[in-house]
């Protein structure tokens, strides 16, 4: 038996990294998380065949069943009604659950020596203490994480001498996980002080970090998770776990370089620093002009007769689903004889990659989507950029102003466009929460109303023509 498990792991772990490999273009990745998933059955059902699970009286199958059998359920459900837009606050809750089910083994391991139960050896107890330490702060930090994007608390919440309570706890935390790695026996209620310091560094890590700074983060904690599973897998001496964990922490780490590098801001900068934080005021006090509207038919007008049109698609189109409507746009300017190109930065929308499912989805083909470094020398060339539903992403302050709070950070230039017409339902702020200078340029329209609606507008208007 013994050996068909580890045969059937091997495989697994074959179709994992597969499945992964699929999930780098749009058209391979439906496939590619559906042998994912297959593995990820195969894997589970496989592990009830392993020799200790028959031998070990303390393995109750009972309340494993129930326990698959209910997080199977709920999660079925909830990811079959989970709206779009809330998608990356389910996947920030996804991972907690990850980091948090790697804490709870390394949990039952330490509790196990602490009543007495026999030492796996001082490895396995070390990679025990460091799969809890990573386990328990991606569990509370995903879990601040999917409060911040639910909207359920303030983007960001500094203490005072918040750092330096950081740097406190941390220490708390490691000198704590030292003494139960190495106490013989292990004390409970180390172990139990050791977890709290653990959630708390977790939590308070997240508080202070804000806006633009959380796709870097929840890539992070994702990244995290998988180390803090591969640890437990070493604990547990599974060899599913330990390649899984492997390959969701090495991805995870080249997506969070690639966010952190897509922001132009190293991580520690992400961690240690206030960066997308409350401040926009200071970007506020020098905003000059006013807020131009324009109404649809005149916007129609100003795109039928253009040379090229670049398209910036952001949060808010996600929000209005006008992705399909855009796709109608697109196709009635392109028959006119209008260039049409849409412009991708790294992190509009609320998880990576979200504009370019939702264009993908809409049958939005490839290659008219381009990315920050290949589009922003185009938009001075371009007639039109149509901004519909982004905000923070092209918001020039984060070229112009030191003070901002997103200064640094890479837009996309769609204030160096001929014309900018904005789309947007009112004066609401961005995920950053400051106000965007690009709205009151000389060469910005805003055409307020919700995006869907807005191009259905636009369509008319070129339409009529
Ligand atoms: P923003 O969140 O900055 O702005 C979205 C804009 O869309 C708002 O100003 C809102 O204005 C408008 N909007 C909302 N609903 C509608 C609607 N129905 N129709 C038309 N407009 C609408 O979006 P961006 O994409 O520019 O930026 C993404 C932000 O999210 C960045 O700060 C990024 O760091 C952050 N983030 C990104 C993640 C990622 O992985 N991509 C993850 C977590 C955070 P109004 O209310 O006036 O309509």
């Amino acid at each position: 038996m013994s050996l068909i498990v580890d045969i059937t792991y091997f495989v697994t772990a074959f179709i994992f990294i597969y499945g992964l490999k699929q999930m780098s273009s749009p058209v391979t990745a439906r496939g590619g998380i559906v042998l994912a998933g297959i593995a990820m059955l195969a894997a589970t059902l496989v592990t009830f065949g392993v020799p200790q699970i028959k031998l070990d009286a303390n393995i109750n199958l009972v309340l494993m069943l129930i326990a698959i059998a209910v997080g199977s359920a709920v999660a079925y459900i909830s990811a079959k009604r989970v709206e779009m837009t809330d998608m990356p606050q389910m996947i920030a809750l996804y991972n907690g659950m990850g980091g948090g089910a790697a804490a709870a083994i390394a949990a039952v391991e330490l509790v196990k020596l602490s009543a007495g139960g026999v030492s796996h050896g001082m490895v396995v107890t070390v990679l025990a203490v460091l799969g809890a330490i990573i386990g328990a702060v991606s569990f509370s930090g995903s879990a601040i994480a999917f409060a911040k994007l639910q909207g359920l608390m303030k983007k960001t919440l500094r203490l005072p001498m918040h750092q330096m309570i950081n740097i406190g706890l941390f220490a708390a935390v490691a000198y704590t996980g030292f003494v139960v790695a190495t106490g013989h026996p292990v004390d409970f209620n180390m172990v139990v002080i050791f977890f709290v310091l653990a959630l708390v560094l977790g939590v308070m890590v997240t508080l202070p970090i804000g806006g633009a700074d959380m796709p870097v983060v929840i890539s992070l904690f994702n990244a995290l998770t998988g180390l803090a599973v591969a640890f437990e897998g070493f604990v547990l001496n599974n060899a599913a776990m330990i390649i899984a964990g492997t390959v969701v922490g090495s991805a995870g780490t080249l997506l969070t370089q690639l966010m952190a590098k897509a922001m132009n801001r190293p991580i520690s900068n992400v961690l240690f620093s206030s960066f997308g934080s409350d401040g926009g005021a200071a970007a506020e006090e020098d905003i000059e002009g006013s807020m131009k509207e324009i109404q649809a038919q005149d916007a129609a007008i100003m795109m039928a007769y253009a040379n090229s049109v670049i398209i910036v698609p952001g949060y808010g189109m996600a929000v209005a689903q006008a992705q399909h409507k855009l796709k109608e746009l697109e196709d009635l300017l392109q028959a006119r004889g209008v260039s049409v190109k849409y412009a991708i930065h790294p992190v509009a929308g609320r998880m990576p990659g979200h504009m370019n499912v939702l264009l993908a989805e809409a049958g939005v083909e490839y290659d008219r989507i381009f990315d920050l470094d290949e589009i922003n020398p185009e938009f001075p060339l371009a007639d039109v950029a149509l901004v519909i539903g982004a905000n923070d992403v092209v918001n020039p302050v984060a070229r112009s102003n030191p003070d901002s709070p997103i200064y640094g950070m890479p837009i996309l230039d769609a204030d160096k466009a001929q014309n900018c017409i904005v789309i947007k339902r009112g004066k609401g702020a961005g995920f950053s929460g400051i106000e965007n200078h690009l709205f009151y340029a000389d060469n910005t329209r805003m055409l307020y109303g919700d995006g869907q609606k807005a191009v259905g507008e636009l369509i008319s208007g070129i339409k009529e023509l």
